[in-house]
This record gives C-alpha cells, sequence and structure tokens, in this order.
C-alpha cells in the first residue's frame, strides 16, 4: 500500500506559510488556497510566465488552475502587461468616471447580447450580490432560488449549501450568516426542474429571483442537463421572477460570450468576474435595460464602489478581452481536450474509477463512475483518491487545484511542452490515485 507523500520539501513556502500563519487566520486570504483538503504545505508562488508558475522554493510548475480561471491568455501575456504598464503611468485610481470603464462596458455588452447595460464592480461576490438587491428591488418580492453546489461568492444571503470553499470543507452553511439574512434563500438540488416548479407553486408572488451558475464549476464541473436553463428561464418568466445566469467562473472563458454562447438560454440578469479583469480585481452585472435602470443614480436601488471601474484593472481586463478571439478560444479548447483525454487514458490505465466532465474549456475529474448531476452526487466521490492524485502531480510539476470539487483552467499559453510535462506525469499519478486508501494521511 503506498502512502500519499505530502512533499514537504517547500522550506521556504513553509516557513512564509508559518509566517502568514502568524498574522493571517489559517495563513491564506482565501480559503481553498491553504491546502487543507489535500494536506500538505501551501506553495507560495512569486512569478508566473505563459502556463508555468514558480514557488518561493525555486521550483516551477505547469499552472492547472490559472488563478482560478482568470489567467486564459497564461501569465504575464505581453500586451496586458504593456496595458497595465501604461495605465499605472497615468494614475492608480480617480474616484470619477474614466474612458477604461466605458470601454470596458461597451466590450461587454458587445459580446453578450442579453447584457443591454452593465455596472462595473470589484469582485464576483459584488456582482452576485448586487444583483440580487437589484432583483428584489425591481421585483418588491424577497426569496431567492439557488442550487446547493452552487457558489456565487461570499454573499450571506447565498452561503447556503454553497459548492467552492463550502464544499472543499464539507460546511452545510457558516456562522455568522443569521436566519434572517438566509431565511430567504431556497435552496434545491441542482437539474431538478420538478423542485423549482414546486418551490414557485408554494411560494406564489414571493420569488424574485432564480440564480444559477450558468454551467457550475464550484463543485467540480457539472453541466446543466439539456432543457435545465431553459426550463429555469420559463419558470421564472411564468411567475413574474428575474432569471440570474452567474457567469463569474464561464463568462469569457468557454467563449466569447461565456455560456450563454453555448446554451444560448436568455437571461434578465447577468453576473462576471475573473477573465473580464485579467488578473485584476473587476466584475461586473447587467442585463436588461429596464431592470438596470432600477440602480442608483438612474433609480432607487442603491450600488456604489470607491474603485469600480479602476483605470488600472479595467485596462487589464480590455486587453485580454480584445485578444480573446475566436483562434484564443480555439486554442483553449483544444488544451482542454488534450489534457481531458490524457488524465482519461491514464487513470483507466491504472483501473481507477473516474468520470471526466467538461463545460466547453472547464473540466474536472470526479472519483466516481456515475454520472455527477448534483451535488449529493460530488460529494459521494472517493475524494481520497484526488488528494494521492493531487501530490504525485505537485510533485512532478503540475499545479492542480488543491480540491477534488474544482474546476480545471487552462490557457491558451498552455504548449506542446507544458502538455507534455503533464502527459508524463500522469501515469505515476494515476497509480497513486488507484494506491489510495480512504483516511490515508
Ligand atoms: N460566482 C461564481 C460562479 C464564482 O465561481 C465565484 C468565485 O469563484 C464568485 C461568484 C465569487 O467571485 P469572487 O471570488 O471574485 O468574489
Amino acid at each position: 500500500m503506498a502512502s500519499v507523500s505530502y512533499p514537504y520539501d517547500a522550506p521556504v513556502s513553509q516557513m512564509l506559510f508559518d509566517r502568514a500563519s502568524a498574522v493571517t487566520p489559517g495563513g491564506v486570504n482565501s480559503p481553498v488556497r491553504a491546502f487543507r483538503a489535500v494536506g500538505g504545505t501551501p506553495r507560495f508562488m512569486v512569478s508566473g510566465t505563459g502556463p508555468y508558475l514558480t514557488d518561493a522554493d525555486g521550483r516551477e510548475y505547469v499552472d492547472l488552475v490559472c488563478s482560478w480561471g482568470p489567467m486564459i491568455l497564461g501569465h504575464s501575456h505581453p500586451e496586458v502587461i504593456a496595458a497595465v504598464q501604461q495605465a499605472v503611468a497615468r494614475g492608480t485610481s480617480f474616484g470619477t468616471p474614466g474612458e477604461g470603464e466605458v470601454a470596458l462596458a461597451e466590450e461587454i455588452v458587445s459580446r453578450v447580447e442579453p447584457v443591454e447595460q452593465v455596472r462595473l464592480v470589484s469582485s464576483g461576490t459584488e456582482a452576485t450580490m448586487s444583483a440580487i438587491r437589484l432583483a428584489r428591488g425591481f421585483t418588491g418580492r424577497a426569496k431567492v432560488i439557488k442550487f446547493a453546489g452552487c457558489y456565487h461568492g461570499h454573499v450571506d444571503a447565498l452561503l447556503a449549501a454553497a459548492g467552492s470553499g463550502v464544499a472543499t470543507f464539507g460546511l452545510p452553511d457558516t456562522p455568522g450568516v443569521t436566519g434572517a439574512q438566509a431565511g430567504d434563500t431556497i435552496v434545491l438540488p441542482y437539474n431538478d426542474l420538478e423542485a423549482v416548479h414546486a418551490a414557485f407553486h408554494a411560494h406564489p408572488g414571493e420569488i424574485a429571483c432564480v440564480i444559477t451558475e450558468a454551467s457550475p464549476g464550484n463543485m467540480g464541473v457539472v453541466p446543466p442537463l439539456p432543457g435545465f436553463n431553459e426550463g429555469l428561464k420559463t419558470a421564472c418568466a411564468q411567475n413574474g421572477a428575474l432569471f440570474i445566469s452567474d457567469e463569474v467562473m464561464t463568462g469569457f472563458r468557454v467563449s466569447k460570450a461565456g455560456w450563454y454562447g453555448i446554451d444560448g438560454v436568455k437571461p434578465d440578469l447577468m453576473t462576471f468576474g475573473k477573465v473580464m479583469g485579467g488578473g485584476f480585481p473587476a466584475a461586473a452585472f447587467g442585463g436588461r435595460a429596464d431592470v438596470m435602470a432600477q440602480l442608483a443614480p438612474a433609480g432607487p436601488v442603491y450600488q456604489a464602489g470607491t474603485l469600480s471601474g479602476n483605470p488600472v484593472a479595467t485596462a487589464a481586463g480590455l486587453a485580454q478581452l480584445r485578444l480573446l478571439d475566436d483562434a484564443a478560444y480555439e486554442k483553449v479548447d483544444a488544451v482542454a481536450a488534450e489534457i481531458g483525454s490524457a488524465v482519461t487514458e491514464a487513470l483507466t490505465k491504472a483501473g481507477v474509477a473516474h468520470r471526466l466532465q467538461t463545460s466547453g474549456n472547464m473540466f474536472s475529474v470526479f472519483f466516481t463512475e456515475a454520472q455527477v448531476t448534483d451535488y449529493e452526487k460530488a460529494r459521494s466521490q472517493e475524494a481520497f483518491r484526488f488528494n494521492a492524485f493531487f501530490h504525485s502531480m505537485l510533485a512532478q510539476g503540475v499545479y492542480l487545484p488543491p480540491s477534488a470539487f474544482e474546476s480545471w483552467f487552462v490557457s491558451t499559453s498552455h504548449d506542446a511542452a507544458a502538455l507534455e510535462r503533464i502527459a508524463v506525469a500522469l501515469p505515476a499519478a494515476a497509480r497513486a490515485a488507484a494506491e489510495a486508501t480512504e483516511g490515508e494521511k
């Protein structure tokens, strides 16, 4: 029986983690970075170039996290860096309107047809929080339907049965969110339209909106079953509620127009983040002009931000989006397909029960044979096999998301050499997954 090796041979990262833990809760500024699910020393990164990250111990990794989605052109893309340098040279924040934010808004509106108007914010959390407030203000209703395993940032009302870090740690909820804050949230199983119809039936005239990840990536990759998003849209329209599609993860990543570009189901409101910020804190929500017109100062629903539309962030986002043409998406799709089939081949050869699930160029591996269509099924996988797989890949210079419940992300910069390193690492990682046993440390 092979034991999972936790390579503690990352002395500088370990020293930094010790320092960090003294001054920051858990040593990190976002929980999943702490490696709690997989064990071992979180790697402190010092630089990134193309598909590679270099840690504080001088080790290089092929990056399959891409900052959890944003770095779709790879790290330090020269044109993005140049745009940022030019913006910085002009000043970093003015607290006034500026042309860069207009240009970014125009780019979003031109790419995503349902977005007639858009408001820029600084994080995906802010985007979903504001979209929910707007939906409540617009409809005059309080209740929100969300789906178990979908993560929409750490918005109080949406931290019920959420995915991402909440899935990683198996927390059903979080202390600090009061009954009042979550009391208007109705959590339903993902991909279950019957449950949605039943909820509308049980709460006539009370439901402001349904919010869903356009194609979920926060419980691992669990795409909507055919007709699910369309069914949500119809149910909302029939019941006077708004349909909010959260494209913070999928937006501008899985196609030019995100998941909307793939399934064509038109939401009332949409949320964006990650790719549109080019590695900087920029996010957005937008949609129907009549709904957006309710936002201050045009309308009564208040929403604001000191750094909203920040000139450096908007310059980075705009530079990145302008480079994302059809050829770029074809490249990212091809890279994802190649890695996905190499993973499947290695795990199959090693006799490991698994299922590769994809949403365009987002993908993840579940250590189970059955199709995963909801959070309950995602949680029933043998996640301990992922941990062994993860550490073997890490030791061989491939950086995977440190959790079995996260999407893997690739970029246009993942070239033949990067793919070769992954291919070389996979057989041993697959064997480690095969030999892993539950509860092993
Ligand atoms: N919505 C989705 C679908 C996400 O994946 C995330 C983050 O992973 C968020 C919202 C929150 O975004 P942020 O982390 O920028 O607050």
